[in-house]
């Protein structure tokens, strides 16, 4: 590529950086020197709201308030309020939203209480090519409540759905974790409606990226993290949200004290609170939900759909710049606005180029078996971060630099 073509790109990226600056939060973010992140869809980086809101409450909530912070610092109804505040981002109503438990747990509460509430059906869909757990959660589901798993990839769900009448549940992520592929959350939906099935959204790649539209899209049950690209924090609760018209019939798999309507009257029978607090299972998280909140503030005065604007704007201009610069390993992420906020690639050598990125500051993760995932945060980086980030990715490809043996390494979280 010739000086004045790279050039150009460069000030391509200005140019829409500029049209981008109301969404631009790079200073809300603590980042290391020289590194571009692109793994914020993974671990989403440390505002440094989040670091305030988690050291104040270590020292002053913990440290001086101490047990009276639960009423002082209003730790006990931390679940529902971050929840309201998330809710607002994948367009739930207040009230439907409540954070704590992992996205695994959390997942496990919606089809477990999901499944339950259409008892003459019999079978669960789910994709083959979800996150793992997300498969297992709904095995082990359909093991307990003596139903059938059966693995439809999400492009075949809503023909598998139209015209059946044994379907209790369909279970499907926004956007595909591996490829960033995303689905049409209304459109299987209304598939699952149309035949008295119900719909169950995981939200980890989607929530504070992409406009979701729980209400919009009529879902029924959904998940998401905290700690991808909300930057919540390592091991930050995930949330879970019910519609309004099934908090009333929502019966938690786990009966625990927090979701119970009078915790503190401490009796052994279980009455289920009411709305979404029945959601609730044990002792909340504090310290991650406070660090949650704090990142959370990073949304304040932003709009989800200029957000999104800007996501597909900076994965829409990494692609373009792939191609300006001859890199030309295949891209499996939907090129059309069918795509989450990453970009992933294929290369036989997948895991050595992530290494070689690494080495140069450009943190991406690896995905079995050959894919190079490249997920653009969209409150922290920046048009010319994804043009740096590909003219790194040339260097490592086209100049063979992931050949080298110390890019081999495995390591155990990959
Ligand atoms: C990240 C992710 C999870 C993580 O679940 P944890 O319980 O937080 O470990 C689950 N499902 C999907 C689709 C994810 O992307």
């Amino acid at each position: 590529m010739s000086d004045d073509a790279l050039t150009a790109l460069g000030k391509r990226a200005r140019d829409l950086d500029s049209d981008h600056a109301s969404t631009d939060r790079r200073g809300a973010f603590v980042l290391p020197e020289g590194v571009i992140y692109l793994d914020g869809n993974s671990l989403g980086a440390m505002s440094v709201a989040a670091r305030d809101a988690a050291t104040d409450a270590v020292t002053r909530q913990w440290g001086q308030q101490l047990i009276r912070a639960w009423n002082d610092s209003a730790w006990w109804t931390a679940p529902e309020r971050v929840g309201d505040r998330i809710g607002e981002l994948v367009g739930a109503p207040s009230g439907t939203v409540v954070v704590g438990d992992s996205t695994t747990v959390s997942l496990f509460k919606a089809l477990h209480a999901a499944a339950r509430m259409r008892p003459d059906r019999t079978v669960v869909l789910t994709d083959p090519d979800s996150f793992p757990t997300d498969v297992h959660v709904t095995r082990g589901v359909c093991d307990q409540l003596g139903l059938s798993l059966e693995l439809v990839p999400p492009g075949d769900a809503v023909a598998r759905l139209e015209g059946s009448n044994d379907v209790a549940l369909a279970s499907y992520s926004h956007v595909d974790y591996r490829t960033g592929q995303l689905w049409d959350l209304a459109a299987i939906t209304d598939a699952a409606h149309a035949t008295g099935a119900l719909a169950c959204w995981d939200l980890c790649h989607s929530a504070g990226v992409v406009e979701v539209g729980l209400t919009a899209g009529g879902a029924d049950f959904a998940v998401g993290c905290g700690y991808k690209y909300l930057s919540g924090g390592p091991g930050a609760p995930a949330f879970l949200f019910v519609a309004p018209q099934h908090l009333r019939d929502f019966t938690n798999p786990i009966l625990g004290w927090n979701g119970h309507a009078t915790p503190f009257a401490m009796t052994p029978d279980h009455v289920p609170a009411d709305g979404i607090t029945r959601a609730r299972v044990g002792t909340p998280p504090v310290l991650g939900i406070a660090a949650l909140e704090g990142a959370l503030t990073a949304y304040d005065g932003l709009d989800v759909v200029d957000v999104r604007r800007r996501s597909l704007s900076l994965t829409g201009f990494f692609i373009e710049c792939l191609d300006a610069l001859g890199v030309d390993l295949p891209v499996v992420t939907p090129r059309d606005e069918a795509r989450g906020s990453q970009v992933s690639l294929r290369h036989p050598d997948a895991y050595a180029v992530v290494q070689a990125l690494i080495a140069r500051g450009v943190i991406g993760d690896f995905r079995e078996t050959d894919i190079v995932r490249l997920g653009f945060a969209p409150l922290y980086l920046s048009h010319e971060d994804a043009l740096a980030a590909a003219v790194h990715l040339r260097d490592v490809v086209v100049g063979r630099e992931f050949e080298q043996e110390r890019f081999r390494q495995r390591a155990t979280v990959t």
